[in-house]
């Protein structure tokens, strides 16, 4: 314990400096994890006879398809991550060991052969299985048990993600699409070795954090007891928040798919007299979150510190029906399209449905990786962090599944459908807050500030 005090005194910005090893490493990994998703499908598509850049000729259908399988395994494995972790490498050994396949991975995808890019995708869904929970971990790992500054933490983290998120179309894209596909892999490869590098050399900030407890007799004596009723009741609150965020996912990855297609169809996307490319849109979420994560995670200190409702469950019920009013924007361009038979409709529904979007995002996602935290026993640390991932696959793969449904009932109809499922499951939670929290039995009680 007194080194964890002592660590916790090395702060910057009055968080532990551990956290932004973290940060950055996760920054970079974001960053080699969405640049290849934002060249992945275009690669797949273009024509094996391109002149200037080849790709691999498929069909849109079978790119999409792969897309789909590559989110949801590549956050699936995050089960499997998590309990590696648990069980045998600890997290911090975890997450290096994940970088070294993801580096691998993005350098297999630079070279010119369908054996090599096959590997590549698997090293990557490993890479990132063992990387993304256990790094997630190791973040709420530099906070004491009622430490304040947890939330505001994961959220600083939250806002390194997003900062890879926005820099990687734009640098790993650009040189993946318009000079060389494998080139752009290779890019993302790199931006792996710099995270990895800040790891290793940033290390020193994070004795004590994620390391495997195995060989001690008081770890032996833990492992083997059977869970209390205050572990199984945490567990069943968990639970039930993975059900918003499956729902939550589900609604939130119609960016690139659906809403990604309604964008380039349906919304008239000139303003003063120029046309937003259609992919402009899918940085959109991301900068929304670097621009708003502050002011967001200081609105809800300031909330907490006025004495009102800010339990994990109360923010993820409110971002669940915010999301909702992201679906009543795209509702309203798509009653414009139909009802007032306008020819497309007003890009303003779009701004407006992602920014809600990203409102509800951060109410919802950077708290629920805090509760994870807080709440999951200690044996089961990592694998219920992983887990949290699977579901967001699940969520990816049904994101999929509605965009598919949409060609055949329409948009009007999945918008709607998404919406009052948000509004119903946000509701509901809100209703039943006060039993739910009983069930965590004060794991979210923070120390007088
Ligand atoms: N956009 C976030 C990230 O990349 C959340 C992803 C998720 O939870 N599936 O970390």
């Amino acid at each position: 314990m007194a080194e964890v005090v002592s660590r916790q005194e090395d702060t910057m910005l009055g968080h532990p400096k551990g956290l932004f090893v973290l940060f950055f490493t996760e920054l970079w990994e974001r960053f080699s994890y969405y640049g290849m998703r934002a060249i992945l499908v275009l690669y797949l598509t273009q024509a094996t006879t391109d002149a200037v850049n080849p790709g691999l000729g498929w069909t849109s259908k079978e790119a999409l398809a792969l897309y789909g399988w590559y989110g949801l395994f590549v956050y699936f494995t995050g089960i499997f991550g998590g309990a590696i972790a648990d069980n045998w490498l600890g997290q911090k050994k975890s997450v290096l060991v994940g970088g070294i396949f993801i580096v691998a991975g993005q350098f297999a995808l630079a070279v010119e052969s369908m054996t090599a890019f096959y590997a590549g995708l698997f090293l990557l869904v490993c890479g990132v299985g063992l990387l993304k929970p256990n790094i997630s971990t190791m973040v709420g790992s530099l906070y004491k048990k009622g430490d304040a500054r947890r939330d505001s933490g994961f959220t600083i983290f939250y806002i390194g993600i997003n900062i890879g998120a926005v820099l990687a179309p734009l640098i790993v894209g650009y040189f993946g699409e318009v000079v060389d596909w494998h080139l752009g892999f290779s890019l993302a490869g790199f931006g792996m070795i710099l995270g990895q590098l800040v790891y290793v050399f940033g290390r020193k900030h994070l004795v004590g954090v994620g390391d495997l407890l195995k060989h001690s007799a008081e770890h032996a004596h833990l492992m083997k007891q059977p869970l209390t009723k205050i572990e199984r009741d945490r567990m069943a609150v968990m639970f039930i928040s993975f059900l918003i965020v499956m729902v939550f996912w589900a609604a939130y990855e119609q960016a690139g798919g659906l809403m990604n297609l309604y964008a380039r169809d349906k919304i008239d996307r000139v303003v003063f007299g120029f046309e937003i490319p259609t992919s402009f849109f899918q940085s959109l979420h991301a900068l929304y979150v670097v621009i708003l994560g502050a002011p967001m995670a200081y609105f809800w200190v300031r909330w907490r510190k006025k004495g009102k409702e800010s339990s994990s469950l109360f923010k993820m019920g409110v971002g669940s029906i915010i999301m909702s009013l992201g679906f009543v924007a795209l509702m309203g361009a798509a009653y414009d399209v139909s009802v007032s038979a306008l020819d497309k409709a007003p890009v303003y529904w779009l701004f407006l449905s992602y920014l809600l979007h990203v409102v509800a995002e951060l109410s919802l996602s950077p708290v629920a990786l805090s509760f994870i935290t807080k709440l999951a026993p200690m044996k089961y640390a990592s694998l219920m962090m992983g887990t949290y991932f699977a579901v967001t696959g699940l969520g990816n793969k049904a994101a999929g599944l509605l965009g598919e449904a949409a060609q055949d009932a329409g948009e009007m109809a999945i918008f709607t459908g998404i919406a009052l499922t948000s509004l119903l499951l946000g509701v509901l939670i809100l209703l039943f807050v006060k039993k739910l929290k009983a069930l965590t039995h004060g794991a979210e009680e923070v120390d007088v500030d």
